[in-house]
């Protein structure tokens, strides 16, 4: 089946550029062109995507699927759903699940459960320790044979330096990156929000800024003594931008990701006990964003990634001091950021779609992802850029609707997502014609 997508904007040397775009049979790009005559036979497969930006699939390196063990809050299926629908064909899964897969057997399974059951290349992390927070790490080379895109213990940090040395000096050895949940859980103090205004104003209790930044810079210390590819989650604090700007002008291997609520939200926005914005990291400052928004500026984090958390609605709705952490994320995050950094902020669109696309690919060595090209898989999203649609959780495909950002007015809907030529999600009547 021959497919083609005609009147899309594609960038091009970092504009938007008009181009025909043809896909093959097996899912393939055959061809980028301005006009593209050659017209497939079933009209099914053609799309109009008049004046609307097509993009290389998007790429998330940190999503929580929840299953197995939590499959209340989602399913493989509900999860890669929800990614396509925000036009993520790529997404790399966290192993916080249970069982947790710290053995070869559990993590062969999802490795194969990953595959068959969702609609987006799905690739899986495995654990540094057994249990997450154990101190017996796992056979590495037989995970990474297994198919582990990296070791991380997402949702605890690596508490004693020992272990985080070993697991490095492991991880340098077969060139696979450690990726870290940074978090001194002797400084967390159980808090709940960050530790400043809105902890004082509401009477919770705070988590420090240094439980962060104190273990990344135990970790960027072991990464220089060990050359891992030491890549830090979810970076929330104006030190973590420090000391990986510092560790990058030394010439180390350290690359870090931020989220799109650490970059929109800061803890200014929490004046209830509004359990929508409990999240781990927490939101921090106004200053800590500025930060990070620095940091994006110049190349200090590499890529934004979504720490897509679902949870029940139940859950949620608790207090800030039972709710679990953690929002959902896939469904909005290019809308988010294109509307808050590129329309309404400093940023280019070749600037967001590197952080969602080549940067991730590069980060996680991903071949053939992030690329939209003759030659590579069709594996590509269409946004519509101009008009604007209401952040709706009636719209999700996930079944979290765990989200601060309902009701924001945003551009950049999902029209059409494509896997390997596939539709992964397509907007109702929308684009055929
Ligand atoms: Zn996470």
């Amino acid at each position: 089946m021959y497919q083609l997508i005609k009147n899309g904007q594609v960038l091009i040397d970092g504009q938007l550029q008009k181009r025909d775009i043809a896909i093959d049979a097996t899912g393939q790009i055959t061809a980028i062109e301005p006009t593209i005559t050659a017209v497939p036979t079933d009209p099914e497969t053609i799309y109009d995507a008049h004046g609307h930006f097509v993009s290389a699939g998007l790429i998330d390196g940190h999503v929580h699927f929840r299953d197995p063990g939590f499959t209340t809050k989602e399913t493989l299926k509900t999860g890669s759903a929800a990614v396509a629908h925000g036009g993520f064909t790529s997404v790399i899964a966290m192993p916080n699940l249970k069982p947790v897969p710290d053995n070869l057997l559990d993590f062969k399974t999802l490795v194969a459960r990953n595959q068959a059951e969702t609609s987006v290349h799905t690739y899986q992390f495995a654990p540094i320790t057994n249990e997450l927070t154990e101190q017996t790490i796992v056979d590495m080379s037989a995970f990474k044979a297994a198919g582990a895109a990296g070791f991380t213990n997402d949702g605890h940090g690596v508490q004693t330096a020992q272990t985080m040395y070993q697991a490095m000096q492991m991880a340098a050895q077969i060139n696979m990156p450690i990726v870290a949940h940074v978090e001194d859980e002797s400084l967390v103090n159980g808090g709940v929000i960050h530790d400043g205004q809105a902890a004082k104003k509401l009477g919770v209790l705070g988590i420090a800024s240094v439980s962060e930044s104190a273990q990344v810079a135990r970790d960027i210390e072991l990464a220089r003594a060990t050359g891992v590819h030491y890549h830090i989650c979810h970076i929330s604090t104006k030190e973590t931008v420090n000391l990986v700007r510092r560790a990058k002008q030394d010439g180390l291997n350290v690359t870090c990701e931020v989220t799109p609520h650490h970059l929109l939200l800061d803890d200014s926005a929490i004046t209830s006990d509004n359990a929508m914005l409990k999240m781990n990291p927490p939101l921090r400052t106004l200053a800590d964003r500025q930060a990070l928004w620095a940091g994006l500026m110049d190349g200090t984090i590499d890529i934004i990634a979504t720490d897509h958390a679902p949870h029940t609605t139940e859950e949620k709705q608790q207090a800030l001091l039972k709710a679990p952490f953690g929002i959902v994320g896939s469904e909005t995050a290019f809308s988010l950021l294109y509307t808050h950094l590129v329309a309404n902020g400093p940023f280019s669109l070749a600037q967001l779609t590197s952080w969602l696309t080549t940067n991730p690919a590069h980060v996680f060595n991903l071949p053939h992802a992030g690329q939209l090209a003759v030659g590579q898989p069709a594996d590509l999203a269409v946004f519509n850029l101009t008009d604007t649609t209401t952040i709706d959780a009636n719209t999700f495909l996930s079944k979290g609707h765990n989200t601060p950002f309902i009701g924001e007015a945003v551009q950049g809907d999902t029209l059409l997502t494509l896997v390997a030529g596939q539709i992964a999600y397509q907007k109702e009547c929308v684009i055929n014609g």
